[in-house]
């Protein structure tokens, strides 16, 4: 086949790809190339080692059904880097081990006054790590950017110093390494793996809360970094002595660098993310229709991306153009389906949990404060979560009125507001409920 003919072809497995699996469609697509298409495998030639993890993971079915219906035969496909370019070689052993998504730099980060301090700190690491702040602590709720800005640092530094060891891992994946190489009796050289790196970088650090033997490893490791000047960043969702369970020492540690929170993104910033990351989808959106997204989501921008992906999906099958009306329909259902997946249940189920009470005593007449206060909260958490009335949450907690539950919104309102606690509790709890399993 001619050079042209192959990259034709190939051209049309990515268009067919893209319509295949509109959410993991990028637009650095265009960057891809073709190595070659021939005797039933197709090897596609990607800039980096971040992107093809990405690919790798997310994308090696798209592809390869559109392979198969574009050329007529079966075929395989796998990703490389493009070796071509000889200084994108370099990167390629860290990257490997990295791992970062390639979406996932400060370019694509939209900065508003929610999370301006982080990531400016962030940049301010990246910049020269070890020397500014250190460690890094950066806390925020679910779906606010925390992974973003890790890899962010990460691909800022190695672009500043090639040859810096990074380890990026989530926390889970520290304790897991950790628990392998003692079953194995090789903690020797977990040691010097987590030991010897220019920069540690561990996400969702609030995993290891009940994990006694890995905090004890991971203090050491923490030591040995610190006091050899390199840096160490860490997420949380939440500050570091509100993780339960983390030693006291831990604590103060992380305490030592920079402390910095990521806020829920103001109405302008959702805007921006909206408009960005449809960019980046290589999307033209109106920025009507960007705001009548942001407008519908704020909790988390993670739900601003799905909103955007069921857009992209609706509109890749029925081939219609963007319209604020389409955006409409497109979302109603499933901003909808998001709020109806809470039920009353679920919320009793946590909030019963967490304050070691029955549900009948929820519903009884008792009035001492250990039942009153979990009653009020799930009468809150259900007011805020759920679609469901004033009345009929009274009745799902021992046919109460609903100026009863109307009170005890009014009243958790306020001692969310005065007590720090309190607050960091709801936001933990709201978190448990949004995130169980739904029958
Ligand atoms: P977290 O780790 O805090 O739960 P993530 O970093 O996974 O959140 O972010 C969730 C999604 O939102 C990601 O796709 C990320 O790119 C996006 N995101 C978060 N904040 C921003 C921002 N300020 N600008 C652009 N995208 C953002
Ligand atoms: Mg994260």
């Amino acid at each position: 086949m001619a050079v042209r003919e192959v990259e034709d072809i190939f051209a049309g497995i990515v268009e067919r790809a893209k319509a295949l699996d509109p959410v993991n469609t990028r637009k650095w697509f265009e960057k891809l190339r073709v190595l070659r298409l021939s005797g039933g495998s197709l090897e596609i030639g990607c800039p980096d080692e971040a992107t093809v993890a990405f690919l790798r993971d997310n994308c090696k079915g798209s592809f390869t059904r559109a392979a198969q219906q574009i050329t007529g035969h079966l075929v395989t496909v796998d990703f490389n880097v493009d070796t071509h370019k000889k200084t994108q070689r370099r990167y390629r052993r860290a990257e490997l081990e990295l791992k970062l998504h390639p979406d996932y730099t400060f370019e694509n980060f939209v900065v508003g006054p929610s999370n301006r301090l982080a990531q400016a700190s962030c940049v301010a690491v990246g910049q020269s790590p070890g020397t500014t702040y250190n460690p890094l602590f950066i806390y925020g709720n679910s779906g606010l950017g925390k992974t973003h800005l890790l890899h962010a640092i990460c691909f800022a530094t190695k672009k500043k110093f090639n040859r810096a060891v990074i380890q990026l891992l989530s926390c889970e994946g520290f304790v897991n390494r950790f628990i392998k190489a003692i079953k194995e009796g090789d903690s020797a050289s977990f040691q010097k793996q987590f030991r010897s790196v220019d920069m540690l970088v561990i996400d969702d650090v609030q995993f290891l809360r009940e994990r006694e033997q890995s905090q004890e490893e991971f203090f050491h490791t923490f030591n040995d970094l610190y006091n050899n000047g390199k840096q160490i960043i860490l997420s949380a969702d939440s500050l570091p002595g509100r993780i339960p369970s983390l030693e006291k020492r831990l604590i103060s540690r992380f305490n030592w660098g920079l402390v910095a929170r990521i806020d829920p993104p103001g109405y302008e910033t959702r805007v921006a993310i909206v408009q960005r990351k449809a960019h980046l989808r290589g999307l033209s959106i109106s920025d009507g229709i960007a705001e009548y997204i942001a407008h519908k989501v704020h909790a988390n921008i993670r739900e601003l991306e799905g909103a955007l992906t069921t857009i992209y999906a609706v509109t890749m099958t029925t081939g219609e153009e963007i319209t604020l009306e389409l955006a409409q329909t497109a979302l109603e259902g499933q901003i909808g389906a998001a709020a109806k997946q809470i039920n009353i249940t679920n919320i009793i189920e946590v909030v019963t949990d967490h304050f070691d009470v029955r549900l009948t005593d929820l519903q009884s007449k008792k009035r001492n404060r250990s039942i009153t206060m979990p009653r009020q909260i799930c009468m809150y958490l259900a007011r805020n979560l759920t679609k469901h009335s004033l009345e009929e949450i009274g009745g799902h907690l021992g046919g109460r009125d609903h100026t009863t539950v109307m009170h005890a919104c009014t009243k958790i309102n306020q001692v969310r507001r005065s007590e720090p606690q309190i607050h960091a509790l709801l936001d933990e709890l709201a978190r448990q409920i949004t995130q169980k399993p739904r029958v």
